[in-house]
């Protein structure tokens, strides 16, 4: 539609401005001193909204931080989109790899940098700017409704029960999420599926005090060293995980979708430069898609114990601590692998240390069917404006809330991203591409108008 572009070429030096503007607000949700500012990204969230079009808008209280609601109904005849996103951010250490200050966003290339730019308040915020567009074109053809949380890099704790006690306020047709990745802007692709995660941590306690290295080493065990044992009995020489029972639950893909998924343009030298390493690893047998895409993976999030500071310390740590988490696809289950994990770790322990494990956040696996009338809308909005039917992949990320948004909902998730693999998420020098912020704004409009034309 000729309006939409032209109302988007007018206004789009500002749209850019908006989305900056909220990138400066350091929504950390995990961090307890960043409270103030979640509220106050909250209600900057409200704003836009309202100043987009939106007819109402609360924030809503919940056992953490609050969710952003906001609506717009022409006709309760008309199908509804309810469109998904979240304005926290993750923490941003390590401050020293950052380029420039994770809150200060600067344009770079085409690219804007700062924490929260392509996860997720780039990507939602498109969903504003096209609200707007509508809106303003007075071309609706469909409700539009906005659940914004700020949970959502912390597992979404309260956003389960928020959803089932809000149900009919959330009633919609379709749920539309954009926080996840295409493949290229020459190559748009949609996501039809997320990976689980499943997630513990680990605490190896030895000596009940560090201990002089000299005088005791030798004599009791380690707990750095136990634990890494441990952790490196996880994977075999094929980089197979070991642990009993992780491969139970999985789902074999066909060979056909399989074949269909290695169609993807993939340059192995690309990808091993874009990480910045040497050779690839993985599970033997499958390809780096498949790896990432519908395989389960283990990773260690995070390890430490003993001395870390300047110099050196003799010591025989008394304790060592490790994050552990795991992907998952269908049809494991989160609250299972959990088990599974937090049993192999404590029935491991050897006698000479004292091994305690528990649970953080996890999240269900999720897949979206092809043939789905929210798929399709998608797939034809994006070769309106790219010029290229998109190629459906797997994500390799997770997003806990979808399998609980389907059930409490009742209603199928389209996953249309607009960021790239390579734009840092939850890395230093997170960037957005400013391209794919006006693509992603000019191509939303379009799923709406043919969601509601194959809706009806
Ligand atoms: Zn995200």
């Amino acid at each position: 539609m000729e309006t939409w572009k032209a109302y988007q070429q007018k206004n789009k030096e500002r749209f850019l401005d908006e989305m900056i503007d909220l990138l400066r607000i350091p929504s950390v949700s995990a961090k307890s001193d960043h409270k103030k500012d979640m509220l106050l990204c909250a209600e900057a969230v409200k704003n836009s909204l309202l100043a987009s079009g939106a007819d109402k808008v609360i924030i809503m209280p919940t056992n953490g931080h609050p969710v952003v609601y906001g609506e717009k109904i022409i006709d309760t005849h008309k199908p509804t989109v309810l469109v998904y996103g979240h304005y926290d951010v993750q923490p941003v250490e390590p401050l020293e790899l950052w380029h420039s200050g994770p809150f200060e966003p600067v344009i770079k290339d085409g690219k804007v940098y700062a924490r929260g730019s392509a996860d997720d308040k780039g990507q939602f915020f498109m969903h504003v700017k096209a609200l707007e567009t509508l809106v303003k074109t007075n071309t609706m053809s469909t409700n539009i409704k906005f659940l914004i949380e700020g949970e959502e890099e912390v597992g979404s704790p309260n956003l389960g029960k928020f959803v089932s006690e809000n149900k009919d306020l959330l009633k919609a047709d379709v749920i539309l999420i954009s926080d996840s990745s295409m493949l290229s802007m020459e190559n748009p692709s949609l996501d039809i599926g997320v990976r689980g995660l499943s997630y513990i941590e680990v605490e190896v306690t030895g000596p009940d005090r560090d201990l002089h290295s000299g005088t005791y080493g030798g004599a009791v065990a380690n707990p750095i060293a136990i634990l890494s044992k441990m952790i490196a009995s996880c994977h075999d020489e094929n980089n197979h995980i070991t642990i009993p029972g992780f491969y139970d639950d999985v789902l074999e893909v066909s060979e056909e979708e399989r074949a269909l998924m290695n169609l993807a343009p993939y340059d192995e030298n690309e990808y091993k430069q874009e990480v910045g390493v040497k050779e690839l690893w993985g599970e033997k047998g499958y390809s780096t898609n498949e790896r990432t895409g519908i395989r389960p993976t283990l990773e260690i999030n995070g390890i430490w114990g003993g001395y870390m500071g300047e110099g050196a310390k003799t010591v025989l740590p008394s304790k060592a601590t490790a994050k552990i988490s795991a992907r998952l696809v269908p049809d494991q289950s989160s609250a299972k692998m959990t088990k599974i994990l937090l049993d192999y770790f404590t029935r491991q322990a050897p006698p000479y240390v004292t091994v305690k494990a528990f649970e953080h956040h996890g999240g269900e696996p999720y897949m979206t069917p092809i043939n789905s009338k929210g798929y399709k809308a998608a797939v034809k909005a994006i070769a309106k404006t790219f010029g290229k039917i998109p190629v459906p992949v797997r994500g390799g990320g997770s997003i806990p809330i979808c399998s609980i948004l389907e059930k409490e909902l009742g209603v199928k998730i389209i996953f249309m991203g607009f960021g790239l693999d390579s734009d840092n998420l939850h890395s230093p020098n997170e960037k957005y591409g400013i391209e794919n912020f006006y693509k992603g704004i000019e191509t939303i409009p379009w799923f709406h108008e043919y969601f509601a034309q194959n809706a009806n």
